[in-house]
């Protein structure tokens, strides 16, 4: 049975009620049920409305309910043993009708094991032992957390500026995906398929020719805006405030955001320039998981929120959409010439530029990207792949994620891998979560060797297969994954590089320019007092602890650097 939603103090304003997210708890025990569903109230009832139901069943039948009227849920709770559908299975099936809803498993001490088999199966956010007592602990902070982390994502879709465009054009996802990343609430109306999209046009009297148009919350009109002008008109992109910093870091990726915090807050005046959007390459990861301290992973986007948070709060600046475009060294000087014309002045670099996706050289790839062929994991097309054939091209843990992420949204999802198996490249647990997904398929030993497209959108992908037999198959978008190399040219000639562009380092460097009588420190470049981090570093491990780790490390030698100068 389902039982009503709860409506304690006002039930007067059921408008109000409804429009609220919705938290819905499920247990089959009507004691736990109530202590859960009180504490949620008690927590959360002012911002969401708290429903239950005391089976499996009944709680998909709620959520139903609940979408077929348009709102929102923002959380799941339910008890891992069930009679019926368990925990684990209601959560598995809630997934698909509000994929967007934070899960949290109810276990005992016992079930322990199953939790954290569901980790992967139902993608959980959380599991909460039993008693949680006191709440305020136990379960108010967590509960709390993933509402936040919830609310940024639903913000983001829904308020602030509306943009109108093409689905199907790379202009309208350049603008799309650099508003997402960058945290901007922003909401997509497509002109083809959204009346709204069609009214807007004509009372603004923007053509079809002019898209797409951004319509800022001020009342301003941008037409086929550039990334640059939107982040002028938005206030994202900053300018430097100081004319001399102790130390400026280049990319705002892991390595660069952990140098921020650590040298902000060791007393470092650190301004960090990033050139799209603080996260990099973390911050497009859909779930990472193997990030310490993270027993349930997090998203990168999360993740990259987090620690830009953290970075300003201890006093580091931000630069954003600004590229670090040259490097001068004068002297004990150290400057760095941004695009626009700005130089900041340092003691000490870092350079934390990470490295960006290797593109594919087949044909129509290049005239399709950003109409159906994306590079990464482009988050912001999800929700547009429903029901849609996805295919994932690549074999390491970047593609895998992808491919589970999407098939959360997608009808289907085809992963093209070359070599004969996942196995050599991709983590035992992300195997796992694939094999366990009955909507993608793994075709080894396969290629895409060409992408057609029709009105302007990808169509179709000819696929050759092992034994060289090629095929057109049709596909609504696809997402390529086939390695990454770094962008190092503007160190050219100033910084030692090997053949690849990666960046040398400590001992490396003694035969590359070093000037020095001293041994170079651990993390500095040819050039003295110019440091390097993370996966732009030769020989650097390509995972998100190891840029943290380097980031900060690289600030305890710029320390004995200066100490030392
Ligand atoms: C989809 C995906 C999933 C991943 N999942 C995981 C995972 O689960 N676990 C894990 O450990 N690792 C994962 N990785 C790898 C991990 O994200 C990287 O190892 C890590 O992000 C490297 O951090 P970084 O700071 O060195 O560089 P990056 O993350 O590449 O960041 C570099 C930043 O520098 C900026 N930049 C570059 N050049 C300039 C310039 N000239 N001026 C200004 N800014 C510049 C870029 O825009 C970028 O934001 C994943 C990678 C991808 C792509």
């Amino acid at each position: 049975m389902i039982e009503s939603p709860t409506v304690d103090t006002d039930q007067h304003d059921e408008q109000s009620q409804r429009r609220r997210p919705a938290i819905v708890a499920v247990d089959d025990e009507p004691a736990v049920l109530a202590a859960v569903s009180r504490d949620l109230r008690r927590g959360f009832g002012e911002r969401y409305r708290v429903m239950r139901a005391n089976s499996g069943a009944d709680g998909l039948d709620l959520l139903k309910q609940v979408r077929a009227r348009g709102e929102q849920v923002a959380l799941l709770v339910a008890d891992q043993r069930m009679p019926g559908l368990s925990g684990t299975d209601y959560l598995v099936q809630a997934r698909q009708l509000v994929p967007e809803a934070k899960r949290v498993l109810l276990t005992a001490y016992a079930d322990t094991e199953a939790a954290i088999q569901a980790i992967n199966e139902v993608d959980l956010d959380y599991y909460l032992l039993k008693p949680w007592d006191p709440p305020e602990e136990q379960l108010f902070p967590i509960v709390e957390d993933l509402l936040t982390t919830w609310e940024n994502g639903a913000a983001l879709d829904s308020g602030g500026v509306r943009v109108i465009g093409h689905r199907f054009s790379k202009e309208s996802h350049d603008v799309r995906d650099f508003l997402a990343r960058n945290r901007v609430p922003a909401r997509f109306l497509d002109v083809e398929r959204e009346a709204e999209a069609r009214e807007l046009l004509a009372v603004t009297g923007v053509t079809a020719d002019r898209l797409p148009v951004a319509l800022l919350e001020d009342g301003s009109i941008l037409e086929r805006p550039t990334t640059l002008e939107l982040a002028e008109r938005l206030r994202i992109s900053a300018q430097p405030i100081g004319d001399h910093y102790d130390l400026v870091i280049v990319g705002g990726g892991p390595a660069g955001l952990a140098a921020a915090v650590y040298g902000a807050s060791e007393g470092l005046r650190t301004v960090l320039v990033e050139r799209e959007a603080p996260g990099g390459q973390a911050g497009q990861s859909s779930r990472i998981e193997n990030y310490l301290g993270f027993p349930h992973g997090l998203s990168g986007s999360d993740l990259a929120h987090r620690a830009t948070d953290q970075a300003r709060r201890l006093g580091a600046e931000l630069v954003t959409v600004q590229e670090a475009v040259a490097l001068r060294v004068e002297g004990s000087g150290r400057f760095v010439e941004l695009t626009g014309g700005g130089t900041l002045s340092a003691n000490t670099v870092l350079v934390a530029s990470g490295v960006s996706y290797r593109q594919l050289n087949a044909p129509g790839f290049a005239e399709l990207t950003g109409a159906g062929v994306y590079y990464g994991a482009a988050l912001t097309e999800a929700r547009a792949c429903a029901d849609q054939h996805v295919v994932v091209i690549g074999g390491a843990n970047s593609a895998g994620q992808a491919a589970v992420y999407f098939s959360g949204y997608a009808g289907r999802v085809t992963m093209l891998v070359r070599a004969d198996s996942l196995a050599k490249s991709m983590s035992h647990y992300l195997i796992e979560q694939i094999d366990g997904l009955p909507n993608v398929e793994v075709r080894s030993r396969a290629q895409a060797v060409g992408a057609e497209g029709k009105d302007g959108h990808l169509r179709a992908l000819r696929i050759r297969a092992a034994d060289g037999t090629e095929t057109v198959e049709q596909a609504d978008a696809c997402f390529v994954f086939i390695g990454a190399a770094p962008r190092t040219d503007w160190l050219d000639g100033v910084v030692a590089r090997d053949e690849r562009g990666f960046i040398l380092a400590g001992p490396d460097v003694r035969d590359h320019g070093w000037p020095l009588s001293r041994e170079p420190y651990a993390l500095e470049t040819s050039v003295p007092g110019v440091f390097v981090a993370g996966d732009v570093r030769m020989r650097s491990i390509k995972r998100v602890a190891s840029a943290v780790g380097e980031g900060s490390m690289a600030v305890s030698l710029i320390h004995e650097y200066l100490a030392s100068a």
